[in-house]
């Protein structure tokens, strides 16, 4: 049984300053008191190669990997835009569609090539994130969620980054760059399976097994 005494802290295997804000927000947005930090030497580690076909594989490595270098519990994640009529493509490969050093709008550009002439049905996309939680090279917990939308004929909405301005999400009625960030959050997939991950650990510092 994992349990945890008071106050929650976590490192997040990343150097990326945005994620590390992004789970702050969320942590706040919840209610639930967590310190939260990047890995301190994130960078001099030596790297986990995301190789693996799936995300759950992909942050259950990277979890298990940093944890091994890190003092406190590691949050590792992995996520990406799947389109069923491309066969899940860009999928684990969202990052690198366009190939090395390409950016967002090289990325967004390739996929509206892809999604030309598709329509109605085909036009079906979701958004998946996989969280993991390590300790010492053992993986606590494994917390994922999806968020349904359709590719957009063409970007709309000036917030977010990545995929967000083609990505239409019916439950808002809005393009996810449409979205005020603490609204995406709320509803994306990343917020909805850091909510897992955080009940999670709220239920181990209670002592109690999730
Ligand atoms: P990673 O999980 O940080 O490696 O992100 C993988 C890639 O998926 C990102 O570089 C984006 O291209 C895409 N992606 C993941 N989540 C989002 C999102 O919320 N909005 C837009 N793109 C995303």
């Amino acid at each position: 049984m994992f349990t945890q005494s008071k106050p929650l802290r976590l490192f997040i295997a990343s150097s990326n300053q945005g994620k590390l804000r992004e789970y702050r927000a969320l942590a706040v947005a919840a209610g639930i008191s967590i310190e939260i930090a990047l890995l301190p030497g994130f960078d001099s580690i030596p790297p986990f190669e995301e190789g693996f076909s799936t995300f759950a594989e992909n942050a259950a490595g990277k979890a298990l990997h940093y944890s091994r270098f890190s003092p406190e519990l590691v949050l590792a994640d992995d996520s990406g835009l799947v389109v069923p009529a491309l066969g899940g493509a860009p999928g684990v490969h969202s990052a690198r569609y366009a190939g090395p050093g390409a950016s967002d709008a090289d990325r967004i550009h390739k996929l509206l090539e892809e999604m030309r002439g598709k329509t109605g049905e085909s036009r079906r996309a979701y958004f998946v994130c996989v969280i993991v939680l390590a300790n010492a090279g053992e993986a606590l917990g494994v917390f994922s969620a999806s968020a349904e939308g359709e590719i957009l004929d063409a970007p709309r909405g000036e917030h977010g980054f990545g995929y967000d301005p083609v990505f239409f999400f019916p439950a808002m009625q809005k393009s996810y760059a449409e979205l005020a960030r603490e609204e995406k959050n709320l509803h994306s997939h990343r917020g909805k399976a850091f909510q897992k991950a955080l009940a999670f650990l709220q239920g181990a510092s209670q002592g109690r097994t999730a």
